[in-house]
């Protein structure tokens, strides 16, 4: 299997009206979801919903990696666009989708992306 076919993103799609109580860091179990977004975890990288349009967690150095490769273009990319361009099999990256009913059906997704190692990014010069 050529690498580019490979999965990179674990999507999760939640019954109509189900909604995201929590979600636990997969590497060392902390609540990054549950009554507010907890940023300790040293695993998690990013947090992205739809309903935003900026991110709820960035870790500082994918910030800084995000925004000189938005200065490259900054009329045609976002949050959305940097998670796709940026998927690899380094990271665990798993998006949520939920659906409900507010004034008529309503859908949004929630991307979060993880990598297993925190040393990772204090290694490399570039870390994507
Ligand atoms: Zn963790």
């Amino acid at each position: 299997m050529n690498s580019d076919q490979q999965i990179k993103t674990g999507e999760i799609s939640l019954p109509f009206g189900a909604y995201l109580e929590r979600i636990c860091c997969p590497f060392c179990g902390k609540i990054l979801l549950g009554e507010v977004l907890e940023k300790e975890c040293p695993h998690l990288l990013l947090v992205y919903t739809d309903l935003v349009p900026e991110f709820q967690y960035i870790h500082p150095e994918i910030e800084a990696h995000y925004e000189a490769w938005m200065a490259e273009d900054p009329n045609d990319r976002g949050p959305e666009e940097y998670i796709e361009a940026t998927e690899s099999l380094d990271f665990l990256t798993i998006q949520v989708n939920t659906s409900g009913m507010a004034c008529g059906p309503v859908s949004s997704s929630v991307v979060f992306r993880f990598q297993a190692n925190p040393a990772y990014l204090a290694g490399l010069e570039s870390p994507l």
